[in-house]
Order: C-alpha cells, then sequence, then structure tokens
C-alpha cells in the first residue's frame, strides 16, 4: 500500500489519470444521486404526513441509491454492467436505449465527463495528499447539488450538512486552511446570507433564496477558510447576473420565476478552490496600491 502511494506521489500524470478514471466512475453513482435523492426525500415526507394523519403504512417497494437497480425509464430494459460504462456506454450506445431505441439524455455523459475533467484537474492542480482527496470529494458534493437545485430547487441537507463537517474534519489536518479560519468560514458563510435573506424580504417582501443557500456557503466557507467568502459572494453574484440576464432577455423568462442560487455558489465555490489564494492575492494587492 505505501509503496502504491509512493508510486502516485512520484508521478503526477498516474495520479492525475487515475483521478479522472474515479471521477468518471463516481460521476455515473452521481447520476444516481441526482435523480433518487429527491424522491427519496419526497417519499420520507410523504411518509412523515401519513404518520401525522394515523394513517395505516403501506409498505411499498424499498427505493433507495442501490435499488431497485438501474433501468431505462422508458421501456425498463434493466442496464448491464456493459452499458454502464461512463461516457464510453452512451458513445457506443449512440445516445440511445438498447431496449426500446428512445434517446438517452445526454445529461448523463455530460455530468459523467464533467466529473471526470475536474477531479483529473484536481489531481494535477494539488498532487497527490489530503487536499487533492478533499478537492475530489467536494467537487462530487458540488456536482450533485447543482443538478439537484437545477432540477427542483432543492439543496439537500443530506448533502450540505456532512459537507459542513466534511470541511471541518478535512481541515483539522490543515488540507485547505486551519481549522480557526475554517469554522469562522462555516459561521461567517451561513450568517452573511442569512443576513442578505432577511433584508431582502423586509425590502421587498418576496423570498430571494432559501435556507439550503446558507448552508451550502457555510459549507464553502468551512472547505475554503472565511478569508474566501467575499471572493465567492463576488463570483457567485456575477456568473447569476450574468446568466439571469440572458435568461430573461433571451428566453423572455419572467422576472418573477425563481432562479435557482446554489449552482452559482457552487461555480464560485470551484473557482475559489482552485484559484482563490491567487484571486485574492491580486485584489488586496489592487486595494494595497
Ligand atoms: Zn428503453
Amino acid at each position: 500500500m505505501s509503496e502504491l502511494a509512493q508510486l502516485l506521489e512520484s508521478s503526477l500524470p498516474l495520479f492525475t489519470a487515475l483521478c479522472t478514471v474515479l471521477g468518471l466512475l463516481v460521476g455515473s453513482f452521481l447520476n444516481v444521486v441526482i435523480h433518487r435523492l429527491p424522491k427519496m426525500l419526497e417519499l420520507s415526507w410523504q411518509q412523515q404526513c401519513a404518520d401525522l394523519r394515523g394513517e395505516e403504512n403501506a409498505k411499498s417497494a424499498p427505493y433507495n441509491l442501490l435499488t431497485p437497480r438501474s433501468a431505462c425509464p422508458h421501456c425498463h430494459h434493466a442496464i448491464s454492467a456493459l452499458e454502464n460504462i461512463p461516457v464510453i456506454s452512451y458513445l457506443l450506445l449512440r445516445g440511445k436505449c438498447r431496449g426500446c431505441n428512445v434517446a438517452i439524455s445526454p445529461r448523463y455523459p455530460i455530468i459523467e465527463a464533467v466529473s471526470g475533467i475536474l477531479c483529473g484537474f484536481a489531481a494535477w492542480h494539488f498532487g497527490f495528499g489530503l487536499a487533492a482527496a478533499g478537492a475530489l470529494l467536494l467537487i462530487w458534493a458540488l456536482l450533485a447539488l447543482t443538478a439537484i437545485d437545477f432540477d427542483t430547487q432543492l439543496l439537500p441537507d443530506d448533502i450540505t450538512l456532512p459537507l459542513i463537517w466534511a470541511g471541518l474534519i478535512f481541515n483539522l489536518y490543515g488540507a485547505f486552511t486551519t481549522l480557526h479560519d475554517a469554522l469562522l468560514g462555516a459561521i461567517f458563510g451561513y450568517l452573511a446570507l442569512w443576513a442578505v435573506y432577511w433584508l431582502f424580504k423586509l425590502a421587498t417582501g418576496k423570498e430571494g433564496m432559501g435556507y439550503g443557500d446558507f448552508k451550502l456557503l457555510a459549507a464553502l466557507g468551512a472547505w475554503l477558510g472565511w478569508q474566501m467568502l467575499p471572493l465567492i459572494i463576488i463570483l457567485s453574484s456575477l456568473v447569476g447576473a450574468v446568466i439571469g440576464i440572458i435568461l430573461i432577455v433571451a428566453v423572455k423568462r419572467g422576472r418573477d420565476i425563481p432562479i435557482p442560487f446554489g449552482p452559482y455558489l457552487a461555480g464560485g465555490g470551484l473557482i475559489a478552490l482552485f484559484w482563490g489564494q491567487t484571486l485574492t492575492q491580486s485584489y488586496l494587492q489592487l486595494l494595497a496600491q
């Protein structure tokens, strides 16, 4: 085992290749999480409501991340291991189900490819070590949250809360910052958006974002330290404003339709993960001049 660690430490290309493959494989599992977690939450909420009404528990078939097996949503053709190779199977099948020839959503290979590319980049950027391991975990959580928020306008606690803890634990060993800065990052990250939420609500009577957004920024603060919070907020607001304007102008999307903020926070967080130190140093230098 230590020989493998030595090999990976000495060869950055090998470590990068390994993390890319791992990213592709986990990307395939992320597709399951993105598809099923919101449904699992909905089922459990319905169950709780039924319990409160004192209704008899209808025993339904188990539905979780492992069962039932993946199948075509159209013809229920069970997806074999060979049809489940990230990206490659999609290309070989020419984007169609083997059972019924209905088109498979390109989103599946896109999520797998993005996960593979980001994990490979993280490996190459950080090199073999704790920071790379943490970066991979953070990338997977942010990808899942982005897609789920986009689909359902939800950022599930089942991902955001463990992500806060994971950031604190990685920084207990100094993966990205000190535990002190990480803890302040979690606290200020939550409070910053909480304050914006209440100011916006008092001023306009509307809810501009959700509690999930506060927890996501708290998690990013826990991973990257409080010093990164202004940068993350600026980056995500910039990306959000540009995409929001494009949606309103090009798609004639109504101004009142809520646009999920989670994906922009996740994007800002990823940029801060890789280039945060460089970016904050350069703007602090600009301020000092
Ligand atoms: Zn099918």
